[in-house]
């Protein structure tokens, strides 16, 4: 069994992103900025944008982290995006996500402009990415393309099912599976019998959000696994990683899969530093 490591696959990539860097730097006259915003202090994701400022400063990217309270009003929020949709210091605007409750998420990511828009949440940037001319690839599914990419996976005219229909992960994958000429189905929690898609299956990404759902009956001999699922369990009472698939049970049976900790995770971030650069050159050329 073959680990797609995703974290080797990132090295490369955040190099290549690291010289683009520097040529965007000597052009403008300023490093390219990101502006990120937490709202709340969920631990996970303070986590999260702990290692995504850290990425940003490895390849030259400026962040700027805006902690705003848990109770911060929508009104507050609107303004603070209407600031940064205009700052030109600032070329990408990252909403972590999930929002406290009081806050829509889907309505609040509409009012990042779509040419700072980096995770490619907008209406905007999602109705390009459907009709196959996107200014940028949601990151976690771009990093999934990446990784398939780097080891060589082929996809076209392969079975693909992918799990999960969110709009930041199943959907867009989707669309970029079809896109590289997969058959692709499409799974979520409302599907009968998952079993009978996945057994079929040539290459299986699971978003589910759900640990150690799938094990070694659910897929075929020498199916591809993507597991992009993150949990934390304690076991003997230390912390640590696990995703959706069960990946004990597949060494002797699947042909690849990617690993949690550092598969699908540091390509996710990778993908952010990339869709940065991006758009920070999308602006000084459109
Ligand atoms: P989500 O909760 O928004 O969506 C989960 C999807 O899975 C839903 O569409 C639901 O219909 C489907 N689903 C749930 N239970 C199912 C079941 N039993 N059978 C079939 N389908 C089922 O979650 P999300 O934001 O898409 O994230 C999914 C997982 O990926 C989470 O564990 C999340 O932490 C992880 N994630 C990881 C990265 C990374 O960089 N590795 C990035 C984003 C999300």
């Amino acid at each position: 069994m073959q680990l797609l490591k995703g974290h080797e696959v990132s090295k490369a990539v955040r190099s290549q992103i690291q010289k683009d860097v520097e040529k965007y730097t000597q052009k403008v006259g300023h490093p390219p900025g990101l502006a990120v915003l937490l709202i709340g202090d969920d631990p996970a994701s303070q986590v999260y944008v702990r290692n995504k400022e850290k990425a940003c400063k490895e390849v030259g990217i400026r962040s700027v982290l805006h902690h705003l309270s848990e109770n911060t009003s929508s009104n507050e929020l609107y303004s603070l995006i209407n600031h940064l949709n205009k700052d030109p210091s600032i070329q990408g605007i990252l909403i972590q996500l999930p929002l406290p409750p009081h806050l829509q998420s889907e309505q609040i990511l509409n009012w990042i402009s779509p040419h700072k828009d980096v995770d490619g949440l907008t209406l905007e940037n999602v109705g390009r990415l459907f009709s196959g001319r996107p200014r940028v690839v949601p990151c976690t599914p771009a990093g999934v393309m990446k990784i398939l990419e780097h080891y060589q996976i082929p996809v076209e005219g392969k079975e693909a099912v992918v799990i999960g229909r969110s709009h930041i992960v199943g959907l867009p994958m989707f669309q970029l599976l079809q896109k590289a000429n997969a058959t692709v189905t499409l799974c979520h929690s409302r599907t009968p019998n998952l079993q009978a898609h996945t057994q079929k299956a040539d290459l299986v990404v699971v978003a589910a959000g759900k640990p150690g759902l799938l094990g070694r009956e659910d897929f075929k001999k020498d199916a591809v696994v993507i597991d992009v699922g993150i949990h934390r369990e304690i076991v003997d009472g230390k912390t640590r990683l696990c995703g959706d698939v069960r990946s004990d049970e597949l060494k002797d049976w699947v042909k690849a899969i990617t690993p949690v900790p550092g598969g699908v995770g540091p390509m996710t971030i990778t993908m952010l530093l990339f869709n940065t650069m991006e758009l920070a050159f999308q602006q000084i050329t459109y």
